[in-house]
């Protein structure tokens, strides 16, 4: 039997990958990728030539069954999403849940490395450990509920937004009466940014400064 090996990437700057994560890389029989071209640049980075296959949210069920057939043949094989860890609002997860129950004594190690959700909360400077995590939230069905959870409750909920939905997002926490909002914004890039205010100052800060609505964001609403 091989392994399966869940390796977690950068999320933006490539020096955010462990040795371990390098050594796993080199030594895979092949590499499943969310996006191949986001991998290959990692790989060029590290010298790393290797097998590149496509795995994404699309083709995640039917691609495992080829990642079982490769684990019964005793291959090594490695999954690594476009950034940060797979399974966290990434593919990954349905990978690993088929792999489980298909091959139930193999080999699955976890490779941890870099998340925008641990990468965020070591910097938001929260007094107490908890916090509920809902990665991104449902863009109709479900959202004002999720929403009205988020504003309720008694500990901080991170979210992950992209860049043409944080003013709506910004708008509806402002209607909801939220007092303190976080967002870490291109966490570990060039143009990182962390500020915290109200909903209200907070589309008033994106309103004076326009072009800081690119990139990639993470909120974290406080209680
Ligand atoms: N698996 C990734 C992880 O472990 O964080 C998350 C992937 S999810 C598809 C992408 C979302 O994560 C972005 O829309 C953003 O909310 C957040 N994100 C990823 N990279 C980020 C960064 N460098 N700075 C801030 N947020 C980031």
């Amino acid at each position: 039997m091989g392994t399966l090996s869940i390796v977690a990437t950068p999320i933006g700057n490539l020096e955010d990958i462990t040795l371990r994560a390098l050594r796993v890389l080199k030594e895979a029989d092949v590499i499943y990728a969310e996006d191949t071209r986001v991998v290959a640049k990692l790989l060029a980075r590290y010298e790393i030539e290797k097998p590149v296959k496509r795995l994404d949210a699309v083709t995640e069920g039917k691609k495992a069954d080829e990642v079982v057939a490769r684990l019964e043949a005793g291959e090594r094989v490695a999954f690594v999403s476009d950034a940060g860890t797979p399974g966290v609002s990434d593919p990954g997860a349905r990978l690993v849940a088929a792999v489980r129950e298909q091959l139930p004594g193999v080999k699955i190690e976890a490779i941890p490395g870099p998340s925008a959700l641990t990468a965020a909360l070591s910097i938001a400077g929260l007094r107490d450990g908890a916090f509920t995590f809902l990665g991104f939230l449902p863009h109709k069905k479900g959202r004002q509920t999720e929403l009205k959870e988020a504003a309720e409750s008694e500990i901080p909920v991170v979210l992950y937004e992209s860049p043409h939905r944080i003013e709506k997002l910004l708008g509806e926490l402002a209607t909801l009466g939220l007092g303190r909002v976080s967002i870490a914004r291109e966490l570990t890039k060039l143009h990182e940014e962390f500020v915290a205010g109200s909903p209200q100052e907070l589309l008033e800060h994106f309103k004076t400064h326009p072009d800081r609505l690119r990139g990639e964001f993470v909120v974290i609403v406080e209680p």
